[in-house]
């Protein structure tokens, strides 16, 4: 692991946190662009039940931060599905007696005393949150540690929420952090348990309900607003309706798209109800077994023209339901026969590996966080020659490369901010190899695109692709975009929804056509050969420095 992660000095710093402070008049709950939800939430459980406990309201808060989302490169469609998700959070938390108080604060390096300062304002001892292991916000975390300890009033509890197992829980035989995916699952699967999270029960109505309310302070958080965009991420309308058609908000919406996906008979096509929710229910049925589209992900969740991944991603990646949940839920699965299915040969144990990747990445950040800060984990290939190309770079986020499977994957990305993941594989090694761009400007695009933009699984999938990362594609091994074509799009309808000019065609002339044919329906020539390419990506790979 890099020498001594912020994650480390956030533990040490929590340990040193000041101990049985005064109780106070309340408890804050910070909640965090990732873990928007009531249930299976550990900061949020651990805060309810010491307001209970000491018969004292708990107070959620949630501080919108633009300088972070420009560092972050945050799309304005992941903010915009963080304020729809905030206005329906602040609905079920109300009901629960818990006011949600929404501010939007800059710049962020005053952020910690921000947030402290706000707690001494309702003279709140106590504040609980999950973990972020983004570098900026773990130091931004050390920084709100440090201050409290130094004011010595607040108790701050900072807990490890995202993952399904705790990055650093599972290690090598050497006590070291995996970089290799096969074994970290082997270590990974034995945590596993199909049992609710004790740590993480639902939060209980608060007692005391009529005195919140009536009180002179907490009482008007309650009027708390959600803003309708924030400065700077404001989505045009029309791609603030398709956002709302493809991807509701709320929890409710987000236990339906797994119910859709472990009970519901997979369609065909993915091309149906442009509202996935919509086409789901029409289709419930008591156990559609292996029609299901968990019964067929197995053998066919790499075909991008069907629909058979649970499109989850945007839900995980806000926490809007956790990854703890979507493991649980598949034990009550009548295949798994009550316990958590891990095994290559079956649907459910290929998507609990999936869920696995995401879980990997994260420690691989939490572990490495140089990855996150522009380095490739393998120094090797950091003096890799890039070309610097505007018109291809530009080309390539418009879906216009003359690559039909590059370009539909693009154009996907564009329309609903969510790619198939076959997609974001054959997009990222056509730019990364084949044109040759470096692969952090594609790393950035996708998370100024993507809904489901989560740092960690992006900066893993886009070194993954690159070669460069944590248990990579070797650099050699260069996908050809038109074979992957042919496989991942057999009926080619991916292809035809999303790029219109090639609608009329069929077979090999859809998936490679001929520049004549392509001039001729107004669709870009490539602008390289692909065997060319991959020549000149292999011997710049090979002598990283090299032309
Ligand atoms: P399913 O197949 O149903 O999988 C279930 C869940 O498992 C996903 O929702 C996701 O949380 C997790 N998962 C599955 N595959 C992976 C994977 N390879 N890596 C990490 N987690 C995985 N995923 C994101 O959530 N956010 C990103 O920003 C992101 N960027 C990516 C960039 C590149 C270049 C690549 C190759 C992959 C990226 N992924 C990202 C991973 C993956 O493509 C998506 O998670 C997946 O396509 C989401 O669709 P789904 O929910 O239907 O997945």
């Amino acid at each position: 692991a890099d020498r001594n992660p912020p994650l480390h000095k956030l533990e040490e710093e929590l340990r040193k946190t000041v101990k049985s402070p005064e109780q106070g008049d309340a408890v804050v709950y910070w909640m965090r662009m990732e873990d928007l939800r009531v249930n299976d939430n550990r900061a949020l459980s651990r805060a309810s039940e010491l307001a209970v406990k000491n018969k004292i309201p708990l107070l959620a808060l949630f501080v919108l931060s633009p300088q972070d989302y420009i560092a972050h490169d945050r799309s304005p469609r992941r903010i915009d599905f963080t304020l729809r998700n905030l206005r329906v959070i602040q609905k079920s938390l109300a009901e629960l007696h818990i006011p949600l108080h929404v501010v939007s604060h800059s710049p962020r390096t005053t952020l910690p005393s921000k947030v402290l300062s706000i707690l001494a304002e309702w003279n709140a001892n106590h504040l609980f949150a999950n973990i972020e292991y983004e570098v900026d916000e773990l130091r931004r975390d050390v920084k709100i540690c440090e201050l409290a300890r130094k004011e010595g009033k607040v108790q701050c509890t900072f807990v490890h929420d995202k993952c399904v197992i705790t990055p650093g829980l599972v290690k090598t035989k050497e006590g070291r952090a995996y970089t290799v995916y096969s074994p970290f699952l082997r270590a990974w699967i034995p945590h596993l348990v199909d049992k609710p999270d004790p740590l993480a029960c639902a939060p209980s109505p608060q007692p005391n309900a009529k005195s919140i309310h009536d009180h002179h302070v907490f009482g008007k958080l309650f009027e708390s607003t959600v803003p309708e965009y924030v400065e700077g991420f404001k989505l045009e309308s029309d791609d603030a309706q398709q956002m709302e058609i493809c991807w509701k908000a709320g929890e409710d919406v987000a236990s339906e798209m797994l119910n859709r996906f472990l009970h519901t008979k997979a369609r065909s096509s993915q091309f149906g109800a442009s509202d996935p929710l919509e086409d789901g229910a029409k289709m419930v049925e008591k156990n559609p077994g292996k029609e299901s589209r968990i019964g067929k992900y197995k053998d066919a969740r790499d075909r991008v023209d069907a629909d058979t991944t649970s499109r989850l991603s945007p839900y995980l990646a806000a926490g809007i339901i956790s990854a703890r949940q979507c493991i649980r839920a598949t034990v009550e699965l009548p295949s798994s026969k009550n316990k958590v299915d891990v095994s290559r040969d079956t649907g459910v144990g290929r998507w609990v590996q999936e869920v696995a990747w995401r879980d990997f990445y994260t420690h691989v950040l939490a572990n490495f966080p140089r990855v996150s800060m522009g380095r490739p984990f393998q120094e090797k290939f950091a003096d890799v020659e890039w070309e610097t190309n505007e018109e291809h770079l530009q080309a390539w986020k418009d879906g216009k490369t003359g690559v039909p499977i590059v370009d539909a994957s693009m154009r996907q990305a564009k329309t609903m901010g969510w790619m198939h993941n076959r997609g974001r594989m054959i997009a990222a090694m056509y730019l990364t190899k084949d044109l040759m761009i470096d692969w952090r400007l594609g790393e950035k695009h996708f998370m100024e695109v993507l809904i489901d933009g989560d740092l960690a699984s992006n900066n893993g999938g886009w070194q993954w692709s690159a070669s460069t990362g944590v248990d990579p594609a070797p650099y050699f091994r260069i996908f050809n975009p038109y074979t992957q074509s042919q496989k991942v799009d057999p009926t080619g309808e991916y292809i035809r929804h999303f790029v219109p000019e090639l609608e009329k065609l069929r077979g090999d002339e859809l998936h490679h056509p001929s520049p004549k044919l392509a001039e001729k329906l107004g669709y870009p020539v490539p602008f390289v050969r692909h065997d060319e390419a991959r020549e000149r990506a292999i011997r710049r790979y090979k002598t990283p420095g090299s032309k």
